[in-house]
């Protein structure tokens, strides 16, 4: 009997430890709670291995029996599962998936389930009729998605299990540094047009090559960033897109292309890939070439860890070589050149 109290009283001091460190997450008035905590051995609890004890990553399947998840979400039932908006949110690190129509009691009721070793971070917010769950990655992942009723299923997957090559695309400047400038022609709007004209490139080819762009829009990520991105994903080739100008930033006749590597890369790939990058901007955009240039003074090239090339288009302080570099036409061939390089060193390199 007294034995049978203390197992009593122990499971009912557990189930009050469960309830309170749920309860601790969740402070009301606070529209943000973090779901996982950190161990000193980095291994990622959530609050679902709360609940599941055997912390089993498989989930049961329905219809298919079986199958292995990492997580599932399960929706209300009069949330439409096209209605739910997921995104992975610049320089790849973490993914928002937006349910319209749910508030806080959503995660109450509905409790993701399953684990993932890569998950470090995790939020739910709830403002104006949606409520956005926010996965923070150890890494960059490519996010799979499995729509099944009511249930989506999550896996997050190496971008090396995903694709044949990878690279990044590094569109320079952003934000409050508009790079160099002749009147309103501002560099970092250049070079951002160009990156974004080759993305369909990559998408309508016949490769199978993943791209990670270091901004899709105006901001201005941190140079180790950028280069930070390369190296974690140890990508096949890291391009660096910028514009030129003269050293005072005064207008002159000076024009071309010119093609940045790093010369203390010993197995020749980032002089071998800056020489692709020039010769087909050479070819397409039918500039003057201003050659090839050791960078490695310039923070991105010295750190980076993967062949790197860092493309000047041409010059803006070149009024003529300006307006050729503003316009939809000679921004496409500049995309397609790069594009046409990327894929030409890969094949070189026998990774397509
Ligand atoms: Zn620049």
């Amino acid at each position: 009997m007294q034995r049978k109290l203390e197992r009593n009283f122990t499971i009912i001091l557990l189930v009050m430890t469960v309830l309170l460190t749920g309860t601790l997450h969740f402070f009301p008035g606070l529209h943000s709670y973090a779901f996982f905590d950190t161990d000193e051995n980095d291994d990622v609890y959530s609050v679902m291995q709360l609940i599941r004890e055997d912390n089993s990553l498989v989930v049961q399947d329905k219809n298919l029996g079986a199958s292995t998840h990492q997580l599932r979400m399960e929706l209300p039932s009069d949330v439409n599962p096209e209605d739910v908006e997921i995104s992975q949110q610049p320089l790849y690190k973490s993914f928002t998936i937006s349910i319209p129509g749910v508030d806080n009691n959503y995660v109450y009721s509905y409790p993701l389930v399953g684990s993932s070793d890569h998950i470090s971070d995790f939020t739910f917010d709830y403002s104006a009729g949606c409520g956005v769950f926010e996965i923070i990655t150890d890494s960059v992942y490519e996010l799979n998605t499995t729509m099944e009723g009511q249930y989506l299923y999550f896996d997050f997957l190496d971008p090396r299990d995903v694709y044949d090559a990878i690279v990044v695309v590094d569109a320079g400047h952003g934000g409050k540094d508009g790079g160099c400038s002749n009147g309103d022609a501002l560099e970092k709007d250049i070079n951002l047009a160009i990156t974004e004209k080759m993305k369909p490139l990559f998408e309508e080819d016949d490769y199978n090559i993943g791209v990670y762009y270091t901004r899709e829009k105006d901001f201005n990520p941190p140079y180790s960033s950028r280069v930070g991105l390369a190296n974690e994903l140890q990508v096949d080739l890291f391009l660096s897109v910028h514009i030129n100008s003269t050293a005072s930033g005064r207008v002159s006749g000076i024009n071309g292309s010119e093609v940045m590597y790093r010369s203390a890369d010993e197995s020749g790939l980032s002089k071998a890939f800056a020489n692709n990058c020039l010769e087909s901007m050479l070819s397409t955009l039918g500039s003057n070439s201003k050659g090839l240039v050791a960078g490695d003074e310039i923070y991105i090239i010295r750190t980076s860890q993967v062949p790197v090339a860092l493309a000047e288009i041409g010059f803006i302080t070149n009024n003529e070589e300006k307006n050729k570099l503003i316009s939809e036409d000679y921004q496409q061939k500049a995309a397609e050149s790069l594009y046409n390089a990327i894929v030409n060193t890969l094949k070189e390199n026998k990774k397509l």
